[in-house]
């Protein structure tokens, strides 16, 4: 037997009991006379002890052959430890080992297994079998097993079914590139790897399957940006028989159970904020609303006092960082570097300070008298002890600006604490948007989006208007996941692709399985899917997902552990009708 108990399981209870454990040599300290080692499995470390004199000399001589991540098996008897350690789950205990036998060797591993250890990123990366032994990312593969298993409870008790969906299929258009994969068989075709399954959980709906759920993968072929994944993993999901409402409860239901089960906490029921609010009172539709600092239009109490800068604005706006007056000149310097930084693109910064004296001290005081400043707290209902920061300028670049200096504010005040969890619901997105590059519209979320009933009249005067039932779920200024009602209707569908710039016959081509199954009795559905990597790591309270995947890629796209892409055989490139490249000599 290799093994009769893990390396976490063994207690004080224990004591007496003969024992076998297997795993890898963590760490060893020889004292002289006595020598102990620390074995370490998935489980945890147990503390195994042998003594010169008691312990027979062979044995010795073998435990002074060991090296780290030797993967033995040790037989003994579980003895109370004279010195414990409260820090260890095992800490009771030690074996005082009769037997060591040696089923692997190991090199000197490049860096120390450790929960803190001293690889560097990449070098981790190419060893990642040894990085997935340490702790860290242990618990974060646990707790990604964990959020799958109650994602499928509670899909499962709600009727959904998984159906899997296939992997070698055609284009689905979200806004990213294909992944392609050429066919051996049919020379000159290509599969593409699905961007989503979203056609497909359409047709199944088409088919019957009013409740469809799938944990699968996604390949996008972006430009590579940080923490962006080739390959990731979603939830996705779609409903028929539905509206918008009966999606946001029933999802909303599932991040309620996620965090019950999963961290314990309860959740306030999500509010719902529609996109163009969401863009007014914080500049961004992913609104982080762990901390308030909404944004405050100041037009009316700013403009027209002769300070150009403002006049000249479409825009006047700002934020209350509430408890700030006292900032010194250095830290609104510091404020002022940060909104000119190119990221963000800024010309300048206006600070209000409402001193405790009930004072205004502004670096506009030459345009705007006390009591304009007074009016201009007052919309903020400000306290003495206030600071306002204002920005002025175009409209959507202002608010763009002034969102990312207020999660700069509640980063420097603490006010973005990861372990408080707010979720909401941005409804209401608009349907298009528009491509300065291509100079036109394109789908906001995918073109199988329905436009809201109520605004089907202003596809063709003025498009870019139109809202659609699309949703996103944001928590904590991410946005985990995104969904809406779709198009189930032929025609619709069809004007869609015209107003994206399809042909009839790109559309058909493209698409005409959706459209044609539209013919055949479709229902009304909608769907969701969730960014299941991203969700791992926000449970965890961290911003990389890297550490949420077992082998991921690097920030390069590349696996540098299996070193992949690569290139591939002159007789695979000849198989697969592509060019074979020469040899250079
Ligand atoms: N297919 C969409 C996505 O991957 C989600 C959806 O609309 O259900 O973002």
């Amino acid at each position: 037997m290799l093994r009769t108990h893990t390396c976490g399981a063994l207690r004080i209870e224990d004591v007496n009991t003969e024992v076998t454990l297997s795993g890898w040599v963590q760490k060893i300290r020889d004292k002289g006379g006595l020598i102990w080692i620390d074995l370490r499995d998935r489980y945890g470390i147990t503390q195994l002890l042998l003594e010169e004199g008691r312990t027979g000399e062979q044995l010795i001589a073998t435990a002074r052959t060991l090296g780290r991540e030797y993967v033995i098996k040790a037989t003994g008897t579980v003895i109370e430890r004279v010195s414990k350690n409260p820090k260890m789950a095992t800490g009771d205990i030690e074996i005082d080992v009769v037997d060591i036998e040696v089923l692997s060797q190991s090199k000197v591993p490049p860096f120390t297994i450790e929960d803190n250890t001293d690889g560097g990123e990449e070098l981790r990366m190419k060893y990642r079998y040894l990085d997935l032994r340490r702790n860290p990312l242990k618990n974060n593969l646990e707790l990604r097993h964990r959020l799958s298993i109650e994602t499928r409870k509670y899909l499962d008790s709600e009727g959904f079914l998984e159906i899997e969906t296939p992997y070698l299929i055609k284009s689905t258009p979200e806004g990213a590139r294909d992944f392609v994969v050429p066919s051996r068989i049919h020379e000159g075709e290509f599969y593409a790897l699905p961007q989503s399954p979203q056609t497909f959980k359409q047709l199944l709906m088409v088919a019957g399957y009013d409740r469809y759920y799938q944990l699968v993968k996604c390949f996008r072929d972006e430009d590579l940006r940080a923490d962006r994944q080739p390959e990731f993993t979603q939830i996705d999901c779609e409903m028929a028989f539905v509206e918008q409402e009966d999606i946001l409860s029933t999802f909303e239901g599932m991040v309620k159970h996620l965090f019950k089960t999963v961290k314990g906490i309860d959740i306030e029921p999500l509010e719902r904020m529609p996109y163009e609010k969401a863009m007014k009172l914080y500049g961004s539709d992913k609104p982080d609303i762990r901390f308030g600092m909404q944004f405050v239009e100041l037009n009316d109490v700013a403009q027209n006092k002769g300070f150009n800068v403002f006049d000249q604005a479409e825009l006047v706006v700002g934020i209350n960082a509430e408890g700030c007056a006292a900032y010194t000149r250095k830290q609104l310097d510091k404020l002022t570097d940060f909104v000119r930084r190119p990221q963000v693109g800024a010309k300048g910064l206006v600070y209000v300070k409402y001193n405790e004296d009930g004072s205004f001290k502004s670096s506009v005081d030459k345009f705007f008298s006390q009591d304009d400043l007074k009016s201009w707290t007052g919309k903020f209902d400000a306290k003495p002890g206030d600071l306002l920061l204002v920005l002025s300028g175009e409209a959507d670049k202002v608010r763009k600006q002034l969102n990312e200096l207020r999660l700069e504010m509640g980063t420097r005040l603490e006010l973005r604490d990861p372990s408080v969890y707010k979720p909401l619901w941005v409804v209401d997105f608009p349907l298009l948007e528009w491509n300065e590059d291509n100079n036109r519209y394109q789908a906001m979320h995918h073109p199988f989006t329905a436009p809201k009933p109520e605004d089907i009249n202003m596809l063709d005067t003025d498009p870019g208007k139109v809202r659609a039932n699309a949703y996103d779920l944001v928590i904590n200024g991410v946005e985990i996941g995104g969904g809406s009602i779709r198009i189930h209707n032929r025609e619709l569908q069809k004007r869609m692709f015209g107003i994206l710039g399809f042909t009839d016959e790109e559309a058909q081509n493209q698409f005409g399985f959706l459209m044609n199954a539209f013919e055949y009795g479709a229902p009304p559905h909608g769907g969701i899917a969730l960014g299941f990597d991203r969700l791992a790591a926000m449970f965890a309270g961290q911003d990389s997902i890297r550490e949420f995947i077992a082998f991921p890629k690097n920030n390069a796209g590349r696996d540098v552990m299996i070193d992949s892409p690569s290139t591939i055989s002159n007789e695979q490139l000849t198989e697969l009708h592509l060019q074979v490249v020469k040899e250079e000599k």
